[in-house]
């Protein structure tokens, strides 16, 4: 089975944080069975933030050194997703890395990123987070962009925007948007996860929605397993979305993990639930990866 997973920090944990220990690493990928690990160039938090393209460039020139020096293998789409192999994909998180230039969005694309979270949780050129408010939608520069993300059919991601910004990209973006790391709302009411409005849309327009496996975003007690995991996805499979959900797990940026999902190595745990809740091997396969290659043909890739 091919598994995908769709948003991890190692990169920003290794090149910022050396103090703390990820759990992306190339073994406990292995043993998870991950075909493909989407790692992001995130923006970063404190004094780093004032240069988010240096924070970027230095995120980047860890994931070379871990594929020139150790045994990682850079995808260069998800359709290169193999069974028993693990490969690694760029996205970025936190559009304020191309301090507004378009053109860097080409630069970006030449180094491997495939995908772009729009923003993180602070307002910048192209939009406004959810976290600081739902109104404000995307701005003329996030348009210029936007416009060059789809020439070149890299994802639009959703997760961290704000509603306003979100129902711009379902009216007005040329391609289906995506949420790579975000929960249903319904299930645990916080402004990162999804309305059912949102939900809905994102199934209309062939997008996808990664389920994040922080705590905090799975259940208000701030608790979570596997099954809670599975609980999220079910919604969605319930609603149509079937073939619109998996992975996007956020490992080495969340500091709590499910009880049982504390690294990539136990990602099959999340099958086993959704098994058990009666899934079929098919319906696992297109969960656990096939879904998420599928919407990248959408985009066009082949
Ligand atoms: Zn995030």
């Amino acid at each position: 089975m091919i598994i995908c997973d769709t948003h991890c920090d190692v990169l920003y944990m290794r090149a910022f944080q050396p103090e703390n220990e990820p759990v992306v690493t190339f073994e406990n990928m292995q043993a998870g069975g991950i075909s493909l690990q989407t790692c992001t160039l995130f923006s970063g938090v404190g004094e780093v933030v004032k240069r988010p393209y240096e924070v970027g460039m230095k995120e980047y020139r860890e994931f070379r050194r871990l594929v020139e020096e150790e045994n990682w293998v850079q995808a260069d789409s998800p359709l290169q997703a193999e069974e028993g192999k693990v490969k690694a994909m760029l996205s970025m998180e936190g559009g304020e890395i191309l301090e507004g230039s378009p053109d860097r969005v080409e630069e970006f694309f030449r180094y491997g990123v495939r995908m772009i979270a729009l923003t993180w949780n602070r307002e910048n050129e192209i939009g406004t987070p959810a976290k600081l408010s739902p109104k404000g939608g995307i701005k003329k520069t996030g348009w210029d962009i936007l416009r060059v993300m789809a020439e070149l059919h890299m994802a639009a991601d959703t997760s961290h925007l704000n509603e306003a910004g979100f129902w711009d990209l379902i009216d007005r973006h040329p391609q289906p948007p995506m949420a790579s790391h975000s929960c249903v709302r319904t299930l645990c009411d916080h402004f990162r996860n999804l309305r059912d409005e949102q939900i809905r849309a994102m199934i209309d327009r062939g997008g996808w929605i990664g389920i994040n496996f922080y705590p905090a975003f799975l259940s208000e007690s701030g608790q979570a397993d596997a099954n809670r995991i599975a609980e999220h996805i079910d919604y969605i499979c319930q609603m149509g979305g079937e073939k619109h959900v998996g992975f996007g797990s956020d490992f080495d940026g969340i500091e709590v993990t499910p009880v049982d999902v504390r690294t990539p190595a136990e990602v099959p745990n999340i099958l086993a639930a959704l098994r058990k809740r009666g899934y079929s091997e098919k319906a696992l396969a297109d969960i656990a990866g096939l879904n998420f290659i599928e919407y990248y043909k959408r985009l066009g890739w082949n």
